[in-house]
């Protein structure tokens, strides 16, 4: 089964055009949708999980006509939304039982047996008891992860999941969804690079509503191997690199400025090679600084 998305527009009452004719096909695995704020990622991820329409464009998964068939994309959804509300007073334990009621698991047995297990997988079992209003961040959403394999769903849509998780329950919450792409399309919407560059063996990157490459990340960093360099410099010189260079970043290091600048041949003087990484596909894609950023786009 895959989720293929064809010609997706959406413009908001306001003006705002948050999707621009958006083409993709997503085949079962981990699929990355990586973009900054304000891309279109959650316009995009709404709509698939059928919460809006769009104005214009088809969505299938597998035969299902995502669009017009929402029941049958519902039964088969799970969703974890950028930010869910809880119930404080509850526990774990309790409102995942209620979740599966509504999922339609009414055989009691049947219901206690998956919910200890989601408790086990999510690694909750041992809070099961208690109540949701004291869960850390990372908690809460490996809680978002049980409510949303309910029903073992064939489509699963994670969006921007580990904003706001410190570093361990990151990683924690990252090998957890990476055990769930094998036989689902899996969705992790993110501005995170390295949430894709861990995780997903497919991506996009997404801005101002539009695709700007859909690739294995792999292949992507292999397209700008050798093409990326970098150098320390002050900042107040920063403007004339950037007039000079094709500068497709630059991060603070140790009080100084280095920059990355993307380049066929050494750029000048002081200039290392970089070993290239996913963020530096990201940020060459974003600032459409490869001459043949076109043959990336199509790779
Ligand atoms: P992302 O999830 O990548 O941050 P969004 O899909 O939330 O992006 O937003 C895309 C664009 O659409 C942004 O410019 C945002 O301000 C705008 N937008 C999102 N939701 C609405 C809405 N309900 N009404 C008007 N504009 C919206």
């Amino acid at each position: 089964m895959q989720l293929v998305i064809e010609h997706l527009s959406k413009t908001y009452p306001n003006g705002t055009h948050a999707l621009k004719d958006v083409t993709l096909t997503i085949p079962q695995g981990m699929f990355g949708l990586l973009g900054p704020n304000g891309a279109g990622k959650s316009t995009l991820m709404r709509t698939l999980a059928t919460l809006q329409e769009p104005d214009t464009g088809s969505v299938r998964l597998g035969d299902i006509d995502v669009l017009r068939d929402k029941d049958a994309v519902r039964r088969t959804l799970g969703y974890l939304p950028q930010e869910f509300g809880v119930y404080p007073k509850v526990s774990a334990e309790e409102l995942l039982d209620h979740f599966a009621v509504l999922k339609g698991i009414i055989d009691r047995k049947q219901r206690r047996e998956l919910v200890q297990a989601l408790l086990q997988q999510t690694n909750l079992y041992d809070a099961r008891r208690k109540h949701l209003g004291g869960f850390s961040g990372g908690m809460r959403q490996r809680f978002g992860i049980a409510v949303a394999l309910l029903g073992n769903p064939k489509l699963i849509i994670v969006d921007e999941p580990t904003a706001g998780l410190d570093p361990a329950e990151r990683v924690r919450f990252l090998n957890l969804l990476s055990e769930l792409g094998e036989n689902s399309v899996v969705i992790l919407s993110t501005h995170i690079v390295e949430d894709v560059s861990e995780l997903c063996s497919r991506m996009a990157i997404i801005n101002q509503g539009e695709i700007l490459l859909e690739a294995e990340p792999l292949a992507a960093i292999e397209q700008v191997r050798g093409r990326v360099w970098k150098r320390l410099i002050d900042r107040e010189a920063l403007p004339v690199f950037e007039q000079e260079h094709r500068v497709i970043s630059t991060r603070l290091f140790a009080g100084r400025t280095v920059i990355h600048v993307a380049s066929d041949a050494q750029p000048g003087p002081e200039f290392e090679p970089v070993d290239a990484s996913l963020e530096d596909v990201y940020f060459t894609v974003m600032r459409g600084r490869l001459p043949t950023e076109e043959a990336v786009a199509t790779a």
